[in-house]
């Protein structure tokens, strides 16, 4: 007998399982299109100039040490981070409405959010009262897109939540299946927690354009829901900070509900490994002011924290903080995301241009309407596995692709395989 005769061994993660096998082809012109994180056009991981500046400064300061950071992180990376979201002059800091705590980077802003709310979230429930203990039974059901970030799923799912879907992409089109969108949101029952991607979607790089976005918003507030942006790709989508940051700002100002965001740094800056993130939680403008409730926010994100991570980790912080409060680095910055952002635009121009001319069966302007690291192909399960086992070009069986695989060397031959795979 065990301690564990429940237990079952699970299948490897689906996008771990394809990485591993890529690793181990010999191929020489083998191509990786799964992992999602920058390469430049060598193919290679690439740290940022800005945060290579940072770092430096960081380590030449005689006060540099290790020590821990308060549980709620590095204050300046909570505040300056929260600047970036929500930019500079965002009413929300002028009506006291929000509260911040440095997360385990994107992951643990939507881990630390989700178990809050699990615990907390009372709006789908009448007549809360101050007593009420939250069961499965009341709690409400979290709604993510068909398709999303398969993390998103279990994340919810770990913390208790029915997790149900909205659906986002048609197929037969590859376009937003908007009227279905909005039925799903009208027919979720009031209150019901959405999870919006705010920009870059992952897997299908396809956002909602900003008239769809104000419908969208429109119909979640009607609707009294509760919305969680994930917030992953700011300024890598569009290079621009502002723009990528457009659909939530507008959330701020059309929702009358609060609403969290759950913001990563790993894309955006580079620093994948070091795990910068932070919660917001917006207070509706009733709530402004309220500093009762927005402390009794923070003692209880604080208390979540102090049991997981005890505190968060500080080199990353420390970095990140450094860059969004130097000015010259904030601008150094700025050019890294455009240079990254804009390898993937060409990338994904190529990418069309080939296929196009080479006359691949099917349409491939979605590659380029398409924005941030993913393109979802249009590719089945099937080709998808000719495209490995033939050709050595690897990417996972919903047909997404990692545009920042592509690089001048290999993407005339990733076009190719598709051709021949499609054909
Ligand atoms: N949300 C989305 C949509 C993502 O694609 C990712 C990473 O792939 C994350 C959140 C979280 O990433 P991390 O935990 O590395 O910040």
């Amino acid at each position: 007998s065990t301690a564990f005769s429940n237990i079952y061994q699970l299948p490897p993660d689906p996008l771990f399982g394809v990485a591993s096998r890529c690793k181990a082809d010999k191929r020489t012109n083998k191509v990786d299109l799964v992992l999602g994180a920058y390469r430049d056009n060598n193919g290679k991981p690439w740290i940022l100039p800005s945060v290579k500046s940072a770092e430096e400064s960081i380590k030449s300061d005689p006060t540099y040490n290790h020590e821990y950071l308060p549980i709620e992180g590095f204050k300046s990376l909570n505040l300056n981070a929260a600047k970036i979201a929500l930019g500079e002059d965002s009413i929300v800091f002028d009506q006291n409405r929000i509260v911040s705590i440095q997360s385990l980077s994107g992951t643990g802003a939507l881990h630390l959010s989700a178990k809050f709310l699990s615990q907390f979230y009372t709006g789908n429930v009448n007549n809360a009262s101050k007593d009420l203990v939250i069961s499965n039974n009341n709690r409400a059901t979290v709604y993510v897109s068909k398709p999303t970030w398969a993390n998103h799923i279990q994340i919810f799912e770990s913390s208790g939540f029915n997790v149900d879907f909205y659906r986002y992409w048609d197929p037969s089109n590859k376009s937003l299946d908007f009227q279905n969108y909005l039925n799903d949101i009208n027919n979720a029952p009031n209150g019901s927690i959405f999870v919006l991607h705010s920009c870059a979607h992952n897997p299908t790089g396809l956002d909602p354009s900003p008239e769809q976005w104000l419908e969208i918003l429109n119909h979640i507030n009607s609707k009294n829901h509760f919305v969680i942006f994930d917030t992953a790709y700011q300024g890598f989508a569009s290079g621009d900070l502002e723009r990528d940051a457009w659909a939530l700002r507008k959330g701020i100002e059309i929702l009358n509900t609060p609403i969290i965001i759950c913001q990563s740094f790993a894309k955006n800056t580079g620093m994948y490994g070091e795990r910068v993130g932070v919660v917001h939680l917006i207070l509706s403008e009733s709530e402004k002011d309220n500093e009762f409730l927005k402390n009794s926010i923070a003692s209880q994100f604080k208390k979540i924290t102090r049991s997981e991570l005890s505190n968060p980790p500080a080199y990353g912080a420390k970095i990140v903080s450094k860059i969004l409060s130097t000015p010259k680095l904030l601008d150094q910055w700025h050019d890294d995301l455009i240079t990254m952002s804009s390898r993937i635009t060409e990338m994904r121009l190529k990418l069309r241009i080939y296929l196009e001319k080479l006359n691949t069966p099917g349409t491939w302007n979605h590659i380029t309407d398409q924005i941030g690291m993913f393109s979802f192909t249009g590719l089945n399960p099937k080709q998808v596995e000719r495209l490995a086992s033939e050709h050595g070009v690897y990417l996972i069986s919903s047909g997404r692709i990692s545009i920042a695989g592509l690089n001048d060397s290999n993407v005339e031959y990733v076009a190719q395989s598709i051709d021949e795979t499609v054909k």
